[in-house]
């Protein structure tokens, strides 16, 4: 009787643990399927998502709502005819007594969202979220991992292209503070760590589009960005920059490349600085007597790099 129970507790485990497997699987494939039936789907340019600010969204499709667009067209109008900040626009909705969609109240990151949002000139960019785990379901924003999903004149705009560029100009221009440094500068973890070698300036992270359409990240020198090739402008100031562009996976690829080195030297590093820091030390102490010596002596020596150099020499970036 004993043994059957145990047979059958065994028994039970395993068949749980096929079938829990096999439920797992189900997910997905299920997952994989749906994925594939909105792809489909999303090329065909069917809209998932919700109604939003001057479109209602009704069986896949866009149509304008007049209310809305009004205000989007009031927006847009006031960032790229009147210069006006995202801030002072808020504050002026807000003031006005105009009743945003979908969130208390009027406030920078609102209107810089809906300024940024592609659809009201008539594009349709999908897949600005997807789903990396089948069995959470839980959405992350598209930085790139998945193709995103771009059909251009998908749907009656609201705002002209020639408006929605203008603005957006506007906002890249603001995004760069007046001492050239970029505002957001921890957007990305290169953000601000990759310097031109032509220029100087600190390289940008941009989207760009491949010939078929999806959309890959890519560094440039942020002046190149600004101003293009060098040249000369109407005041008589060189301008531009000749830095090429990097694609993102290639930033990561070099470096890997440099952290498997700095592992693989880690103990010749420490041992470097080591012996670094303790000639630093033995020049100070000799530099005090000199100093004793000779009172009139010009200034203190800047230690040698010299130990430094015989492992950075391995790279073959040190002058000796
Ligand atoms: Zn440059």
């Amino acid at each position: 009787m004993n043994d059957n129970i145990n047979t059958l507790d065994g028994d039970a485990e395993l068949r749980l643990a096929i079938m829990s497997s096999i439920a797992q699987e189900e997910s997905r494939k299920t997952s994989e399927r749906v994925k594939w039936g909105q792809r489909r789907q999303m090329e065909q340019g069917v809209v998932f998502g919700r109604s939003m600010l001057g479109y209602d969204i009704r069986d896949g499709k866009m149509y304008i709502n007049e209310e809305g667009a009004q205000i989007v067209r009031l927006i847009f109008h006031k960032a790229a005819e009147e210069g006006k900040g995202t801030r002072v626009i808020a504050r002026e909705l807000q003031e006005a007594g105009i009743a945003p969609v979908r969130a208390r109240q009027w406030q920078s990151s609102v209107i810089l969202r809906i300024l940024r949002n592609e659809k009201y000139c008539g594009d349709l960019v999908q897949r600005k979220t997807y789903t990396p785990d089948y069995l959470s379901h839980d959405k992350k924003y598209n930085k790139g991992e998945e193709d995103f999903i771009i059909l251009q004149n998908h749907h009656p705009p609201i705002i002209s292209r020639e408006l929605f560029e203008r603005a957006n100009r506007i906002l890249d221009a603001r995004a760069v503070s007046q001492d050239g440094k970029p505002k957001y500068s921890k957007r990305y973890p290169f953000s601000g760590k990759i310097k031109c070698a032509r220029c100087g300036c600190s390289y940008v992270a941009r989207c760009r589009k491949r010939k078929d359409g999806t959309v890959y990240r890519a560094w440039r020198c942020q002046e190149a960005n600004k101003n293009g090739q060098p040249h000369t402008d109407v005041d008589g100031n060189q301008i531009g920059c000749s830095g090429q562009s990097i694609p993102n996976e290639d930033v990561i690829r070099i470096m890997q490349l440099v952290m498997d080195r700095l592992h693989f030297d880690h103990q010749e590093f420490t041992d470097g600085l080591l012996q670094a820091l303790q000639d630093a030390c033995t020049l100070e102490q000799e530099q005090l007597q000199d100093r004793r010596r000779n009172p009139h002596a010009s200034g203190w020596k800047i230690p040698g790099r010299r130990v430094l150099c015989r492992t950075a020499g391995q790279n073959g970036d040190c002058k000796r």
